[in-house]
C-alpha cells in the first residue's frame, strides 16, 4: 500500500464509498479509511446504511409485512391461511444475509473500480494528512492531496433512557430483537420510531410511541401527516403526542417509563424500548485542533452549496454535514465533490432530494409543503387526488391515503409533490424527475399513463390542480 493518494475518503457509507467510486472511476488514485468492525472483529464497509439503517431496517419491514399479510390481509382475496406463525431467528436471518451480500459487494466494488479500503480510523491533520489508528493501536500517516469526510451519524441519546442495549435499545438493537416483545415502548415519533414500530407491531407487539411534539410529522406537508397518522394509528399504533419522556428504568425482564403529557403524569411498562429521537454527526476524534476544519454549534461539519469545508481541498458529505441525513443525498454530494476534484463542472439540485418513510402505507415528498408555501407567501395551487379513486390500488386491496400537487399559480411550475399510499416512493420519484426538468402540472397531466397502475394517481392529482381531474369531482373545475 502507498502511503499517498489524490482523495482519501474517511468513511465508507454511501455518502463516502459512493464518493470513492466516482473519484476512482474519473482517474484519480484513491483511499477510504474504514474503522466499522464486525463482532469478529471483521471490517465491514457500507456505514450505516448497510449494515444497520436503510438495508436492514426495509428488510424487516418486507418480511414483517409480508406475515401481517399472511395472518390477517389474504382473508379479502378468499385466502384462507389456517394459522401463520413467525419464525423470528429465520427473519433476521435473512436480514443479515442481505446487509452480508451488500457490505461484501462494495469490497467487490472497490476491487473493481481500482479504490483501496483502509481499516482504521482516521483523523485529519493540517497539511494534507490523515492519521489511521487501527484498532491494535498503531499508528500511521497517510498523504492526500484532497480528504473527504463522511464519517455519517450516530443515534442521540437522551438521559432519561440510556441505552442498556438489552432493555433499552436504539435503531441498531431494534433490528436485533430475538424474539417479539410483548409490549413495546418507543420514545419519538419520527422516521425510526414509525418504521421499525411498525415492523413489530405487524409481528404481534402492542406498540406505544411517546412524541416530544404536538404536531406528527412536522417536516410533511400537513395535509398528508394528518392523513398517515390516521392510517397508522388504525394499524394499531398507539402514538401519543405531546409526551415527555421524564425516565425509563430497566429492572428483571421489563423497563418502566415516565412520562409527562397535558394529563400529568403517566407510568407505563414494556419489555423493551427503542430510544428513536434523532441521529447526531459522529465527529469524535476526528479533528486535529489545527486541521482548519470548523463545526457549527451542533456538531455538523461546516460546508458551502460544494461540500467545500473551511480548509482548503477538504470537503465533507453525508449525515456529517448540513441537510436530510438521508443516503441518497449524502450519495449524491459525494458524486459532486469527486467531479469537482477532478476538475469537472457539477453542482447539486438540494430542492428536490425525495424523502421516503417506509411504513406501509408509505408516505413519501418532494418539495415544498403547503405550509411552507404559505409561509413563504408564495401563491400556489394544488391537486389532491384519493387512492380511493384509483381502480389499481382498489384492485389491490391498498386503496388508503393520497397524492396531493403542489404548483405555482402563475407558472404552473410544479413546486412539490406529497403522497401517502401504495409505493409512495416510487410515485413521488417520478415528480423528482419531473421538477428536475422543470416541469409543470400541466406537462405530467399531458403525459400518458398506463391504466390500471397506481401511477395515473399521480396524473389524476396533477390534472386536480387547474381542477380537470377525471376520475373524482374536481373542487375548482376550469374550462
Ligand atoms: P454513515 O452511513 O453513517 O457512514 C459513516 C461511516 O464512517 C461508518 O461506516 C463509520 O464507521 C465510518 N467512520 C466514522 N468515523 C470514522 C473515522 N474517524 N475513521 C474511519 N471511519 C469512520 N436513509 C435513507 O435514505 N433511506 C432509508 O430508508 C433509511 N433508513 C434508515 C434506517 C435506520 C434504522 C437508520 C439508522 C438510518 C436510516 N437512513 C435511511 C439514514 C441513512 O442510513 C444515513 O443517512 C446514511 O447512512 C448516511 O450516510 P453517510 O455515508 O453520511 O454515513
Ligand atoms: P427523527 O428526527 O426523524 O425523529 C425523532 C423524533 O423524536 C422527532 O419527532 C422528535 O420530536 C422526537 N423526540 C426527540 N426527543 C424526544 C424525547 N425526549 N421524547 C420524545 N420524543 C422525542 O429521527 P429518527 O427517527 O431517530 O431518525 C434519525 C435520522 O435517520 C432521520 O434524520 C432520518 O432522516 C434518518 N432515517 C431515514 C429513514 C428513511 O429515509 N426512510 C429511515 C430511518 C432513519
Amino acid at each position: 500500500m502507498s502511503d499517498s493518494y489524490d482523495v482519501v475518503v474517511i468513511g465508507s457509507g454511501p455518502a463516502g464509498y459512493v464518493a470513492a467510486i466516482r473519484a476512482a472511476q474519473l482517474g484519480l488514485k484513491v483511499a477510504c479509511v474504514e474503522k466499522w468492525l464486525d463482532s469478529a472483529g471483521k471490517s465491514r464497509l457500507g456505514g450505516t446504511c448497510l449494515n444497520v439503517g436503510c438495508i436492514p431496517s426495509k428488510a424487516l419491514l418486507h418480511s414483517s409485512h409480508k406475515f401481517h399479510e399472511a395472518a390477517s390481509e389474504l382473508g379479502v382475496h378468499g385466502i384462507e391461511v389456517a394459522s401463520a406463525s413467525l419464525n423470528v431467528p429465520a427473519m433476521l436471518a435473512r436480514k443479515d444475509k442481505i446487509v452480508d451480500q451488500l457490505t461484501g459487494g462494495i469490497t467487490g466494488l472497490f476491487k473493481a473500480n481500482g479504490v483501496t479500503p483502509v481499516i482504521g480510523s482516521g483523523k485529519v491533520l493540517a497539511g494534507h494528512k490523515v492519521e489511521l489508528t487501527t484498532a491494535e493501536g498503531d499508528v500511521s500517516v497517510i498523504e492526500a492531496a484532497n480528504i473527504i469526510i463522511a464519517t455519517g451519524s450516530v443515534p442521540v441519546e437522551i438521559p432519561p433512557a440510556p441505552i442498556d442495549n438489552n432493555l433499552i435499545v436504539d435503531s441498531t438493537g431494534a433490528l436485533e430483537f430475538q424474539s417479539v416483545p410483548a409490549r413495546l415502548g418507543v420514545i419519538g415519533a419520527g422516521v425510526i420510531g414509525l418504521e421499525l414500530g411498525s415492523v413489530w407491531n405487524r409481528c404481534g407487539a402492542e406498540v406505544v410511541v411517546l412524541e416530544a411534539l404536538d404536531e406528527f410529522l412536522p417536516m410533511m406537508d400537513v395535509q398528508i401527516a394528518r392523513e398517515s397518522k390516521k392510517i397508522l394509528s388504525g394499524q394499531g399504533l398507539d402514538i401519543r403526542m405531546g409526551a415527555r419522556v421524564t425516565g425509563a428504568v430497566a429492572g428483571g425482564d421489563a423497563v418502566t417509563v415516565t412520562y409527562t403529557d397535558g394529563d400529568g403524569e403517566h407510568e407505563e411498562v414494556f419489555d423493551k424500548l427503542i430510544v428513536a429521537v434523532g441521529r447526531r454527526p459522529q465527529t469524535e476524534n476526528l479533528l486535529a485542533g489545527d486541521s482548519g476544519v470548523t463545526m457549527d454549534e451542533r456538531g455538523f461539519i461546516f460546508v458551502n452549496d460544494f461540500c467545500e469545508t473551511e480548509a482548503p481541498c477538504i470537503y465533507a458529505v453525508g449525515d456529517i454535514v448540513r441537510g436530510p441525513m438521508l443516503a441518497h443525498k449524502g450519495s449524491e454530494e459525494g458524486v459532486m465533490v469527486a467531479e469537482r476534484i477532478a476538475g469537472k463542472h457539477a453542482e447539486m439540485n438540494y430542492e428536490t432530494i425525495p424523502s421516503v418513510i417506509y411504513t406501509h402505507p408509505e408516505i413519501a415528498a418532494v418539495g415544498k409543503t403547503e405550509q411552507e408555501l404559505k409561509a413563504e407567501g408564495i401563491e400556489y395551487k394544488s391537486g389532491v387526488f384519493p387512492f380511493a379513486a384509483s381502480g389499481r390500488a382498489l384492485a389491490i386491496n391498498d386503496s388508503q391515503g393520497m397524492v396531493k400537487m403542489l404548483a405555482d399559480a402563475e407558472s404552473d411550475r410544479i413546486l412539490g409533490c406529497h403522497v401517502v399510499g401504495p409505493n409512495a416512493a416510487d410515485l413521488v420519484q417520478q415528480v423528482v424527475i419531473a421538477m428536475e426538468f422543470g416541469a409543470s402540472s400541466e406537462d405530467i397531466g399531458l403525459t400518458v399513463f398506463a391504466h390500471p397502475t397506481l401511477s395515473e394517481a399521480v396524473h389524476e392529482a396533477a390534472l386536480a390542480v387547474d381542477g380537470h381531474a377525471i376520475h373524482i369531482p374536481n373542487r375548482r373545475p376550469r374550462k
